[in-house]
């Protein structure tokens, strides 16, 4: 691998601002808006073009539009044009990122600085490193000659960040079209992290079979404007405060799903080696059959012994965020409608109907009205056999892991975040979401945050993992 020239890559790939004016969620910007923020959307696909010819030469590829941009690189079953085999896999990546608030960055955050080995730059996490990385391993695999066996699919997606309906839904709708189904998908996802839960010093890789649904809620309660010299004597803040109060108290119910059972499983098996035991891999099924089993009786256990711990009541149960709160635009002005959005993340089974019904039984008061908030997604369950660590893609992902994070050990996990491939779901067996980096918390710590940055170490290791990967499919 020629590193200088990968490097050199990435930094161009941070260098095209493909982050998003702001506008409100659900309006959409106007045309004139459009247009200028999808020129960069643009200018990042023909960068893309011109600086993996080799790769495009040796692939069909379309531009749907500026949110999409699909490639088939054909497997040495099929020839090119022929109808793809059943196994195809398909990998995807998006190419827009968040906005910054640049004057909180101690470096441009569009300059591509490196430091002290890292690059900094919004995106070098979420996600150009990944998706350059995985350039470079193709660009690389086709400059040595080699070719898959199987079809590999790659999908990458402009909105990822404002919910994918442009990018991987319009996709996802043409895959679909064409009767084109994967045996798996590669997205973004969790890392391999060390000290990432308590009691664990292996380091693991996570590999997110399951994805949590996305729902945002608003909550507005509408009253007669006026001077406030004259307040009624019931006010609309205070039935909102009411509202919110009554949310907070009352969390959804914690749950074990399949994913968490067999995570904890694996956890207590990873324990007791660290403790000089070797557990049998039909013990760890039979913990996970006895977890499943007892859920309703061991999840409240848990949420109550993690009850400080967010990341793991995470994993336990729906989530309600409180992110935005409205009122009057002055101190002397009764506001004629106040308004808070929640943002909840949904554990199975809970889908986004329950999830509603739920919240506005929780608040019991019809003066509250509740809106679902743009683009919605129910929970995404894991294929079953992944909840037992084999299953399409299990056995060539941990080998590359191996490979590339020698000691790593790979366990099923639940994705807390949303990701493009909800939009794949219908199309494939299983989804991993994962990303081939060795991360801290400290280190995830900066995406969508300030100073986002990867270490160079992290970008080189991403290239081998889907060299590595890309060689066995
Ligand atoms: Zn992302």
């Amino acid at each position: 691998m020629e590193r200088e020239g990968a490097v050199e890559r990435f930094r161009r790939a941070i260098r095209i601002r493909t982050d998003w004016p702001e506008s409100p969620r659900e309006e959409g910007p106007p045309a004139e808006v459009l247009e200028a923020a999808e020129a960069p959307l643009k200018a990042f696909q023909d960068f893309l073009a011109a600086a993996y010819p080799r790769f495009l030469r040796s692939t069909e590829h379309w531009v749907l539009n500026p949110y999409a941009l699909v490639y088939r690189w054909p497997g040495s079953a099929a020839l090119p044009g022929e109808t793809p085999g059943p196994e195809a896999v398909l990998i995807l990546a998006h190419y827009d990122v968040v906005p910054v608030e640049a004057d909180k960055w101690s470096v441009d955050p569009f300059g591509a600085e490196i430091k002290g080995g890292f690059m900094y730059g919004r995106g070098t996490q979420d996600m150009k490193g990944n998706l350059i990385a995985l350039m470079e391993a193709v660009e690389e695999l086709v400059i040595r000659g080699f070719s898959p066996r199987r079809d590999i699919w790659f999908a990458f997606g402009g909105d990822e960040e404002r919910s994918g309906l442009m990018g991987a839904q319009t996709t996802a709708t043409w895959f679909a079209g064409r009767g084109q189904r994967f045996s798996w998908i590669l997205d973004e996802g969790s890392p391999v992290t060390i000290n990432q839960i308590r009691g664990i010093n292996i380091p693991l890789a996570l590999f997110s079979v399951e994805e949590k649904g996305f729902l945002s809620l608003e909550l507005a309660v509408d009253q007669k404007p006026g001077h406030s010299s004259r307040p009624p004597r019931v006010q609309a803040v205070a039935l909102l405060a009411r509202a919110l109060l009554r949310i907070s108290r009352q969390p959804f119910p914690s749950r074990l799903s399949p994913t968490v059972a067999a995570l904890f499983s694996h956890l207590a098996a990873l324990r007791s080696r660290e403790r000089g035991g070797t557990p049998h891999p039909w013990a760890i099924a039979l913990r996970t059959a006895v977890l499943s089993v007892l859920g309703p009786l061991v999840a409240p256990v848990l949420a109550f012994s993690f009850r400080k711990d967010p990341q793991i009541l995470a994993l336990l149960r729906t989530t309600v965020a409180m992110t935005q709160l409205e009122g009057s635009l002055a101190d002397n002005v009764m506001p004629s409608r106040v308004r808070a959005v929640i943002n909840m993340r949904l554990l199975a089974p809970w889908s986004v109907d329950d999830a509603i019904n739920y919240i506005s039984w929780i608040i019991g008061d019809d003066r509250v009205k509740i809106r679902g908030l743009g683009f919605a997604s129910s929970p995404v369950p894991a294929h079953p056999e992944h909840e037992h660590a084999r299953g399409p893609g299990w056995e060539e992902m941990a080998k590359a892991v191996a490979a590339v994070f020698p000691g790593a050990v790979p366990i099923p996990f639940i994705m807390t975040a949303a990701t493009d491939s909800r939009h794949y779901q219908k199309l494939a067996g299983g989804i991993f979401r994962f990303s081939p980096m060795r991360l801290s918390p400290a280190d995830m710590s900066s995406v969508h945050g300030h100073d986002e940055r990867i270490s160079l170490e992290n970008f080189f290791l991403a290239i081998n993992f889907y060299t590595t990967l890309f060689e066995m499919l």
